[in-house]
């Protein structure tokens, strides 16, 4: 089906119908705000919790992604890891997934956060096929999911991104075109290991102001005015009390947690090392964060302040 045929469009005329795959704490808002902007949707999910939630607002639900693809122009996946991206698109076998089954000209999405390497993949069989693949990973957690403010980062054709620009505007604020397939991943864990390095240092150097008798937040105002400013202290002071309606101020709880923050800095490790490309820092940031998530992984990732201060954590 073409995605420019009228006649395969639903109610609204021109709008595409869309296959939405994954409809976790990310994918199910994002799917309710495409409902809520006129869009049609057929979803599936491994969990029928998440399909009932979708389907009390508007959404068909299907038994299968090829199911939920039936009637699709666009698919939309957002899914935990590169593995579930594998399963669904190219199926157990490499051969028997979605992507055989979609007619040539459809688009598909690809939210997930997955290494680069993986989206390539999917993308090169995708291409194969005749079907438009994009890598478009989002920052700004369940929060911006909710609100449709996401930042989307995408890797794909000139003529994917613009076709798929007024969906991302529904469900994002800020949405980048950061060059071809697999770029998408690339510039969001490049900017998810300088944050995993920034919250560590930051951390790092209140608790040696703290240790050494300055206030925590006399010291975060200096560093702020200073050279050491940067986004943590501007908006995510990780020490409690400092600063009010972040997660160190609430027990660390909500946020971006710090077993997702473990993920990314591992998906940069492995692109660092399968490019070799040396990052040192990232690679500390990742050691701190995987012993950091053993016990906190469900706690926000500034959490990692209690590696020093362990009372904070408490
Ligand atoms: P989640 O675990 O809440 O949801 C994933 C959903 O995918 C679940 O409902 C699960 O049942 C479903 N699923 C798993 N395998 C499936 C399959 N084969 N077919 C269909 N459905 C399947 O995860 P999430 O927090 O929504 O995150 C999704 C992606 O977004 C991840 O790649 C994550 O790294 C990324 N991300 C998350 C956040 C966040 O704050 N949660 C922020 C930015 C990016």
């Amino acid at each position: 089906m073409d995605i420019n045929d009228k006649n395969a469009t639903d109610k609204d005329g021109d709008k595409p119908n869309i296959a939405f795959i994954g409809l976790g704490n990310m994918g199910a808002p994002m799917a309710e705000n495409l409902l809520k902007a006129g869009y049609t949707l057929c979803v599936y999910d491994l969990s029928q919790a998440a399909t009932e939630r979708l389907q009390q607002v508007g959404a068909s639900v299907a038994s299968s992604p090829i199911e939920a693809a039936r009637h699709a122009q666009v698919v939309i996946s957002m899914l935990p890891a590169g593995k579930h991206v594998h399963s669904v698109y190219l199926g157990e076998n490499g051969s028997n997934g979605l992507l055989t089954e979609l007619p040539k000209g459809t688009l598909v999405i690809d939210s997930s956060t997955i290494a680069a390497a993986d989206a390539i993949k999917v993308a090169e069989a995708a291409s194969q096929l005749g079907v438009d693949f994009l890598d478009a990973p989002v920052s700004g957690g369940t929060g911006g999911a909710i609100a449709g403010s996401l930042t989307f980062i995408v890797g794909g054709s000139d003529e994917a991104f613009a076709k798929a620009q007024p969906m991302l505007a529904v469900m994002g604020k800020n949405i980048f075109h950061a060059g071809d397939q697999g770029a998408g991943q690339v510039a969001k864990i490049c900017n998810n290991m300088l944050l995993g390095i920034l919250m560590a240092g930051t951390a790092e150097a209140i608790n040696l102001g703290v240790k050494n008798g300055l206030d925590p937040k006399v010291l975060s105002d200096i560093m702020l005015q200073s050279s050491g400013r940067n986004w943590t202290l501007e908006v995510y002071n990780p020490y409690p009390q400092v600063m009010e309606n972040v997660p160190s101020s609430n027990g660390y709880q909500g946020g971006f947690m710090s077993k997702l923050m473990q993920k990314d800095l591992n998906l940069a490790m492995q692109t660092a090392q399968d490019t070799n490309v040396e990052t040192p820092m990232g690679s500390k940031a990742a050691e701190l964060y995987e012993a950091h998530t053993v016990e906190n992984g469900d706690k926000d990732f500034s959490s990692i302040m209690g590696r020093h201060d362990h009372s904070v954590l408490f």
